[in-house]
């Protein structure tokens, strides 16, 4: 049977690394187990689920069951000439499941490397980086649907993947558990080296390879991303705003410099780090929340911030952003 913490705190179980507790905390390491704590202790409702808290503010305590799957399992359950499908538990990290996969030889996910976080949370806002989106190596997504305690499995198609969203994110929020994620691996190394400078540091490290490109990708993200164990934070806290190109080229006659990549029917991404630095937020600390020095993307926790402190920041941040060029920020960080 699980063990069920009381007044437990969640600060090493966010990377915010912000104080607060759960009236009940559990780690399950199996469906079973889950399906137990559902069947049976129905006192400590309301609940919720966490990966390894690394897209989560939490702004107060959580007067419920935090339910943290700890089912573990990486195994390959088919293949054929062009791909290897493997079953990878929720509870298992993700970096650990991209280190396995090049060190497998299977090619898919090199680009993906050390973004922190479960295996079992990478569907749910569709994690990306370096011109690769999880989405395009998912094959079918497993869950406990926690109305019918059913196991289901959804594929790909069905999950409305999109930039940094899914289904997960919406319609089935706080409606499953995501078990394990059923991943598509490629046999024949396609390698995609062409986002920002990470051709040039593959070409550093000697010949291309899977190896090769994931040290690339690791070497970029140290030197340009806090590392959470130094300083609190969650990866970019908004997401890029998404507009029509008649917009875009509006806003870019008043600011000829602002960056933008074109999107597939006449829409633009623009770098929401962009905008916060030109609204003058780089580097700020308001008492001990911060806007990160190198990365105007990421608030920091400089200390002892509380979520609250952090949520207030970002409204700043959005309120100026607005002001300035009337576009509205959206988090991408989950607010509890
Ligand atoms: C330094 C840093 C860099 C980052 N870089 C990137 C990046 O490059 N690209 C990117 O996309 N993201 C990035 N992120 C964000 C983060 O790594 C991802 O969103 C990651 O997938 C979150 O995983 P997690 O296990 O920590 O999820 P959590 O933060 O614990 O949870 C996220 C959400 O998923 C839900 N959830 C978690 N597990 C389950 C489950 N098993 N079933 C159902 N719901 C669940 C939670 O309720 C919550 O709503 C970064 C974060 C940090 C700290």
């Amino acid at each position: 049977m699980t063990q069920i913490n009381e007044n437990y705190s969640l600060k090493k179980y966010n990377t915010f690394g912000v104080d607060v507790k759960a009236r009940y905390f559990a780690t399950p390491q199996s469906i079973q187990e889950i399906i137990d704590i559902l069947e049976n202790k129905r006192e400590c409702f309301p609940f919720m689920i966490i990966g390894e808290g690394s897209n989560i503010l939490f702004t107060r305590d959580f007067n419920g069951l935090v339910l943290k799957p700890a089912i573990r399992g990486i195994k390959i359950i088919s293949s054929d000439r062009e791909h290897c499908y493997a079953e990878v538990g929720a509870g298992e990290n993700w970096d650990e499941f991209v280190h396995w996969a090049v060190e497998s030889n299977l090619a898919g996910v090199e680009n993906l490397s050390l973004i922190p976080g479960s295996a079992g949370s990478s569907p749910i806002q569709n994690i990306g980086a370096y011109g690769a989106e999880v989405s395009d190596i998912i094959e079918k997504v497993n869950y406990l649907d926690l109305e019918t305690l059913e196991i289901k499995s959804l594929p790909a198609g069905e999950c409305h993947f999109g930039y940094r969203t899914s289904i997960f994110k919406y319609q089935l929020k706080n409606r499953i558990v995501i078990t394990s994620v059923i991943f598509r691996l490629n046999t024949a190394h396609i390698y995609n080296t062409t986002y920002g400078n990470l051709q040039e540091e593959v070409e550093k490290m000697g010949d291309l390879s899977l190896a090769t490109v994931r040290q690339a990708v690791i070497n970029i993200r140290n030197s340009k991303l806090p590392d959470p164990k130094i300083i609190g934070n969650a990866g970019s806290f908004f997401k890029n705003p998404v507009l029509g190109k008649e917009v875009a080229c509006k806003i870019r006659q008043n600011y000829s410099s602002m960056p933008f990549y074109n999107l597939p029917g006449d829409l633009v991404k623009i770098p929401a780090g962009w905008l916060i630095e030109q609204c003058g937020w780089k580097g700020k600390k308001t008492g001990n929340a911060g806007v990160h020095d190198k990365q105007a993307l990421v608030l920091v926790n400089h200390g002892n911030a509380t979520g609250m402190e952090i949520k207030e920041l970002a409204g700043k941040i959005m309120e100026s952003v607005y002001e300035k060029f009337s576009i509205r920020l959206e988090p991408e960080v989950n607010i509890i």
